[in-house]
């Protein structure tokens, strides 16, 4: 299997998720095979943020590039669309601190780098193929990843509120389903929460149809696109955080109510274990 990397430029822009700041986002074929690379043009040193170099950590309710030198906020939805198409390379240039919101989902990311055409590249994939079961807990929130044949999810959803139903979605071809299943479902917050988390500067650029704003009847101002979208969109954020190192992982990966916090401490352990000892 080949790298692969998109044929033309493509934009996207918009209000950011959390920041509510207008951004844009140009996504770049690399046809030097060297990877993903995120780079902030909006700052006088222009910083670089490749993936291959692990420079993650997980923010409130987003997952965040960052060094000394400036940090790219809320990654996960456009990742998980570079894995979904199997992109391995590209630069990412974009003129503010968080990706645009694009819907909350990773739909409009995927629809876009799709119509930008997808290249094949002479470089062999690389992959990192889990050898041995790796956990990572917190209470009562898991996850595991065990060495199989094939990329496979299941994500056990447990909310204390009668708002977001319990229930555990498997998957096997996550991938080959991705656009059809997972990619459209969108954030989402109780309405108990919303509040607080607009007093905590956070969700600035929602709105009633990137987010799901949930009470006990259901989504607010909106219905919602799957009976169980939040549990979906749980996979959608598990399946970009799990490519924050920019090389698709090969094993069955088992979550239990695991959030960006837990995805981020199993990458961390991935990249030590698996990527810096090669
Ligand atoms: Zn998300």
């Amino acid at each position: 299997m080949k790298k692969k990397t998109i044929e033309k430029e493509i934009s996207f822009e918009g209000k950011a998720l959390q920041t509510g700041r207008e951004t844009r986002v140009v996504c770049k074929p690399n046809d030097a095979g060297s990877g993903i690379i995120f780079k902030r043009t909006d700052l006088e040193t222009r910083p670089v943020f490749p993936l291959s170099e692990a420079m993650f950590s997980s923010g409130q309710r987003r997952t965040v590039l960052s060094s000394s030198a400036g940090e790219v906020q809320t990654v996960e939805h456009f990742l998980a669309a570079l894995w979904a198409l199997e992109i391995d390379s590209l630069i990412v240039e974009l003129d503010g601190a968080e990706l645009p919101a694009a819907g909350g989902s990773s739909i409009e990311f995927l629809e876009g780098l799709t119509n930008a055409g997808i290249k094949e590249q002479p470089e062999e994939r690389e992959f990192i193929k889990i050898s041995e079961k790796e956990e990572v807990s917190v209470g009562e929130n898991s996850l595991s990843i065990f060495p199989d044949a094939e990329f496979s999810v299941s994500y056990q959803m447990e909310y204390a509120s009668g708002a977001i139903k319990d229930e555990t979605l498997k998957m096997c071809r996550v991938r080959e389903t991705f656009k059809k299943e997972i990619a459209p479902a969108r954030t989402f917050c109780l309405k108990a929460e919303a509040e607080a988390l607009l007093k905590a500067g956070l969700g600035r650029g929602a709105t009633y149809e990137n987010t799901l704003v949930l009470d006990e009847t259901g989504p607010v101002e909106t219905s919602f696109r799957f009976e169980n979208e939040p549990v979906r969109h749980k996979i959608l954020d598990l399946v970009g955080d799990l490519y924050l190192l920019g090389l698709p992982i090969i094993g069955r990966v088992e979550a239990k109510r695991s959030g960006h916090d837990l995805n981020v401490k199993m990458m961390r352990r991935i990249y030590e274990k698996y990527v810096c000892k090669k």
